[in-house]
């Protein structure tokens, strides 16, 4: 029987989420829709509602709803509760269960795909909105040794700290500090500036030689930050398509049961991406 899943947000036109979805569905032979739906945050709760009053079954949440649907669930994973933000919602009986698979999806994608090895490296992440909240734990588990949170807006990154709990690995630092804090050997932007217009301005100290560049967003929002960290010689730059890709696997398996193979998804996205890019 078909199985109805979406992906909520605003805006949601650009997700690249029911194409990934229809994929994994078609590899793994499970019948499936998976829609996008536009909801402001005032008509999130009842757009859910409407959802699955149409049967159903499953839901990604992103960007600016993923703390609106962790106050919608009846019971959430231990990471979902440790971040206090919800991507992934599944129904269960008679109520919504949610977990969060942002973090373990970046995991996934630098440890597994870009081979890389986070163990011990002095780690600065730049924002503190959603999606830094999702992978923030799961860089702590992956071994960072040292993680500063800066924020434009201070007190958010305050926040994350002490949602954090752990105050001799993880500290928050002011923006006008950056160039202050020395080299990094891993700068993660999790921030929203490259969707603006707006450029982000970040010395060149940050970089160490052995610095890894790692930006959330994708496509032409990267460009920025990811330009940036080549014309001050990082070592390796990679963009959040990878990301991207693994999360929504992982939702996958925990609504379907099954893992799907991403390497040909994300190639496919990939050369996708890159054609648009050097079409501009
Ligand atoms: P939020 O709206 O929750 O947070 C936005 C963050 O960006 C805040 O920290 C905000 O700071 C900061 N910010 C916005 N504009 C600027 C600016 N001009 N200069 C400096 N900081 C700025 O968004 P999310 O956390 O959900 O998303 C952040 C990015 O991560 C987006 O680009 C999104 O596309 C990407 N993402 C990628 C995923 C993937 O799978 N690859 C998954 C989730 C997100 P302040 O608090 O001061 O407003």
């Amino acid at each position: 029987m078909r199985q109805h899943f979406a992906v909520f947000g605003q805006p949601i036109a650009h997700s690249l989420s029911p194409y990934i979805h229809a994929e994994f569905g078609k590899q793994c032979g499970v019948e499936l829709d998976y829609v996008a739906i536009e909801a402001s945050p005032e008509d999130f709760a009842s757009a859910v509602a409407t959802f699955r009053a149409a049967g159903g079954r499953g839901a990604n949440i992103t960007l600016p709803h993923k703390q609106a649907a962790y106050a919608l669930c009846k019971e959430v994973s231990e990471y979902a509760f440790h971040v206090g933000a919800v991507n992934t919602l599944m129904w269960q009986d008679d109520g919504w269960m949610g977990c969060n698979t942002d973090g373990v999806g970046l995991i996934v994608d630098l440890t597994e795909r870009e081979r890389l090895d986070l163990r011990g490296r002095r780690c600065l992440m730049l924002g503190a909105g959603g999606a830094a909240r999702g992978v923030v734990p799961a860089m702590l588990e992956a071994g960072v040794a040292e993680l500063i949170i800066v924020n434009r807006t201070a007190a958010r990154a305050d926040e994350l700290v002490d949602a954090v709990g752990e105050p001799d690995r993880v500290k928050s630092r002011y923006w006008e500090d950056l160039a202050a804090l020395g080299d990094f050997e891993l700068i993660i932007n999790a921030t929203a500036a490259g969707h603006q217009t707006t450029v982000m301005d970040l010395p060149f100290s940050l970089l160490s030689p052995r610095c890894l560049a790692v930006d959330l967003s994708y496509g032409k929002a990267a460009i920025p930050f990811l330009s940036w960290a080549k014309a001050g010689n990082c070592d390796h730059a990679v963009d959040g398509l990878g990301m991207l890709v693994e999360q929504a696997a992982e939702s996958f398996l925990r609504w379907h049961g099954v893992r799907p193979q991403t390497d040909g998804v994300y190639a496919t996205l990939r050369a996708k991406q890159d054609a648009l890019i050097s079409a501009d």
